[in-house]
């Protein structure tokens, strides 16, 4: 069985140290047997960078639940449903793609989330990437990797300007439907952006259990997702017929 420690020791062998801020995306049955199960991992995760550190989780819920922090559901895996409710979690407050925080840091990165787009200037994500965060990837790859997503509101992609609606359960209980921007698919994220960050040996690469772990800093991220647009600014989108949003952003990329 794996623990806590052997958790903290995988994701410190890539360099994490205390001090320093992470996020981690993370797939729970990727590991195989944990002591104490995904609440485990979620602890370890934050003392990966204790003291002194701030650790981040995707909370997302893409809208299929009116959101309430408290209560609204983690979309991304168990272990970021049990990082939530951690004690000292603050959770930020935008509808769809929620991030949440633990540490000294937790409320500058997170704050605010619920005047700025998802991705965008003044999210979380794009305050990790300025203070350059460590990006761990648990068992998953960078379909996962949502600091990406900074890459794409830099540039302005053109097809980011799509539309949704989302609830939101206000303070007095009442539901309200807002209209926001709808962050573009990521199917195809894995080996588009593993290539380059492999060439520019930005990875670094461990084990948990059965899971590969990757680790690497959210500039080298973002900077070669940019290139990628540079070079072609259909890269990111996947080849599925069926998908919709990559189906329109096409569109919406034709001159
Ligand atoms: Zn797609």
């Amino acid at each position: 069985m794996i623990t806590r420690d052997d958790i903290v020791q995988a994701i410190r062998s890539l360099g994490v140290q205390p001090d320093d801020l992470l996020i981690v995306h993370s797939s729970y049955k990727s590991i195989g047997g944990v002591e104490g199960g995904p609440r485990t991992v979620a602890e370890a995760i934050v003392d990966a960078v204790s003291p002194g550190g701030s650790a981040f989780a995707p909370t997302f819920n893409y809208g299929n639940d009116p959101y309430d922090p408290a209560t609204a559901r983690s979309y991304d895996g168990v272990i970021t449903e049990f990082f939530r409710k951690l004690p000292g979690a603050i959770r930020s407050l935008h509808p769809t793609h929620p991030i949440a925080g633990i540490g000294p840091a937790a409320r500058d990165i997170v704050e605010g989330h619920d005047k700025a787009q998802p991705f965008g200037l003044g999210s979380p994500c794009w305050r990790l990437w300025e203070r350059n965060a460590w990006v761990v990837l648990i068992g998953v790859s960078h379909e996962a990797n949502s600091v990406a997503h900074v890459a794409e509101e830099r540039l302005q992609m053109p097809y980011l300007d799509r539309r949704r609606t989302a609830q939101v359960v206000r303070p007095d209980g009442s539901v309200e439907s807002v209209t926001l921007r709808r962050p573009g698919c990521s199917d195809a994220w894995a080996g588009v952006i593993e290539a380059p960050l492999r060439a520019s040996n930005a990875i670094r690469d461990g084990s948990l259990g059965s899971a590969q772990v990757k680790a690497m800093r959210a500039k080298d991220v973002v900077a070669a997702t940019e290139q990628l647009l540079r070079d072609d600014p259909t890269a990111l989108l996947c080849r599925n017929a069926a998908c919709d949003a990559c189906s329109a952003a096409r569109r919406m990329l034709e001159p």
